[in-house]
């Protein structure tokens, strides 16, 4: 019997999200994202704002900027962590997973 040695990589990635219905298109976001995430999506909300989306959203490195500064909770970020699990005797046979770990700015969490 073989012993198998396994070491996990876990790398940490962010999601940001924008909830296009609250979203009133000041513009804060793209200011202070220094990543530039963030893109008017040029599409209209039933309030009449032009929506920011999150185009760019793989760039995103999770500094929340864009959570904190926008006055209508509009952006969510959620932290995901990929884990790359390797085997010591295989190490070219990664398996990926993804763990969803935290939600920051779900509607109803207080600031
Ligand atoms: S800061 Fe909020 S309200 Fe302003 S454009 Fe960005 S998502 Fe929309
Ligand atoms: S968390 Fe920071 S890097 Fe990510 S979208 Fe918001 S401002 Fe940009």
């Amino acid at each position: 019997m073989s012993e198998t040695s396994i070491s996990k990589t876990r790398k940490k990635r962010f999601r940001p999200e924008v909830n296009s219905a609250l979203c009133k298109e000041c513009q804060y976001c793209r200011e202070v994202c220094e990543t530039g995430v963030f893109e008017s999506s040029g599409l209209f909300n039933k309030a009449g704002y032009r929506y920011i989306i999150p185009r760019h959203a793989e760039k995103c490195d999770g500094c929340m900027k864009c959570f904190t500064i926008c006055p209508d909770f509009a952006i969510t970020v959620e932290e995901v962590v990929d884990i790359l699990a390797q085997s010591a005797d295989a190490a070219d046979a990664a398996t990926p997973a993804t763990a969803k770990t935290a939600v920051a700015g779900d509607p109803g969490v207080a600031r």
